[in-house]
């Protein structure tokens, strides 16, 4: 270690305070309500009377440190030297003059970064690593985002939605991400393809076997080999398998697919979370721009925006309206993939004649 560079702290993230505009940490926990001047502002006003205005631009979130530095500048220049980011990767610059904010948004946007993002708007959609940084992706989650919001990027900009909408992407079917108005989740539809020769090299079979939640794998031999077996059968594909184990090989150009579900919400401030539910699968896994599921997850915001009334958010809309009529408005064909078979899910399954929404 060189001299004078302090001892790396392993044991999480620094404390926020110390980055924290002085404004918003003289008033903490003391605010009493905020305002939207216009799309991608927002004003707090605090009990003290004091006022704080954040302006939000879109960043692509895995950002090089040239785009960084021209974010920085943009804040010192233009702002008061303080930046936040959001979950969503959008950057945050907190003013207390609000005669900053319009030239902030100008050199924002002379820069080609895109203001928005708050309120009735189409959120920065969220994403996992992808190619770029994890070891299991069966897509590329950044690249998936970069196309949708190309496409989306009017609705990023403007409130024309009945309410928020968040949308995010995952990269493999089992670990982070993926829960959102609508979801852009991997979906694989085969069994993993075992590589026998590198598996005695590389894997520790009791973890591999142990990971698969159907049980569906057991050690075999194999040429003479220490190696596994899957039963075919029993196999979800959900690709636990693959991280522990990359002989498994289950990312597949082909039957790696995408998959689309909508209405989850975590939140619980008007209604209760909910889960999402299936509505497209299948979907080719098509770089470099993914125009399948991007004219899909289309069709479903420009049928949410015609249809559902101010303020619902997207699983409000479909309890009203029934599943039923979701699928007749947005086109999307209701197919067998969307039946919960699986047999550990008996508590859910619709297994009478009954059609249960
Ligand atoms: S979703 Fe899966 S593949 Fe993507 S970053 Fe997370 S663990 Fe890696
Ligand atoms: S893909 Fe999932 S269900 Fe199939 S063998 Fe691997 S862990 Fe088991």
């Amino acid at each position: 270690m060189l001299e004078g560079q302090r001892t790396p702290i392993e044991s999480g993230c620094p404390d926020g305070f110390q980055y924290m505009h002085p404004l918003m940490r003289k008033n903490y926990g003391n605010w009493a309500y905020h305002e939207d001047p216009r799309p991608g502002v927002l004003k707090h006003v605090s009990h003290s009377g004091d006022a704080i205005y954040t302006v939000r631009a879109g960043t692509q979130r895995i950002l090089d440190v040239f785009t960084l530095r021209k974010l920085c500048d943009i804040g010192d220049e233009y702002a008061e030297g303080y930046v936040r980011f959001t979950i969503r990767s959008n950057i945050e610059y907190m003013v207390a003059d609000g005669s900053k904010v319009e030239p902030l948004i100008e050199a924002l946007e002379k820069e080609g970064f895109v203001v928005g993002g708050t309120k009735n708007s189409v959120a920065m959609i969220s994403h996992t690593q992808g190619w770029l940084h994890c070891d299991i992706p069966g897509t590329d989650a950044s690249g998936v985002v970069k196309s949708m919001m190309d496409e989306l990027i009017d609705e990023f900009k403007n409130w024309n939605m009945p309410n928020r909408v968040h949308i995010t992407t995952s990269c493999c079917q089992i670990n982070c991400g993926g829960q959102g108005d609508i979801a852009i989740n991997i979906q694989h539809t085969k069994p993993p393809k075992i590589n026998h020769d590198l598996v005695a090299n590389i894997c520790e079979r009791p973890s591999v076997v142990a990971r698969c939640p159907v049980a569906a794998i057991r050690p075999a031999l194999v040429n003479g080999k220490p190696s596994l077996e899957v039963d075919e059968k029993k196999c979800i594909c959900c690709g636990a398998c693959y991280p522990p184990c990359t002989p498994m090989q289950i990312n597949d150009p082909e039957h790696t697919k995408l998959a689309i579900w909508v209405g989850g919400n975590h939140s619980n401030a008007r209604s209760k979370p909910t889960f999402q539910k299936l509505v497209a699968a299948g979907i080719p896994n098509n770089p470099p721009r993914w125009p399948e599921a991007t004219a899909i997850v289309k069709k479903i915001l420009q049928t949410y925006k015609e249809n559902a009334r101010d303020w619902e958010r997207l699983n409000d809309w479909i309890e009203r309206i029934g599943w039923p009529r979701f699928f007749e408005l947005t086109e999307l064909p209701f197919t067998k993939f969307h039946v919960d078979n699986w047999r550990g899910a008996r508590r859910t399954l619709n297994a009478s004649t009954h059609i249960r929404f």
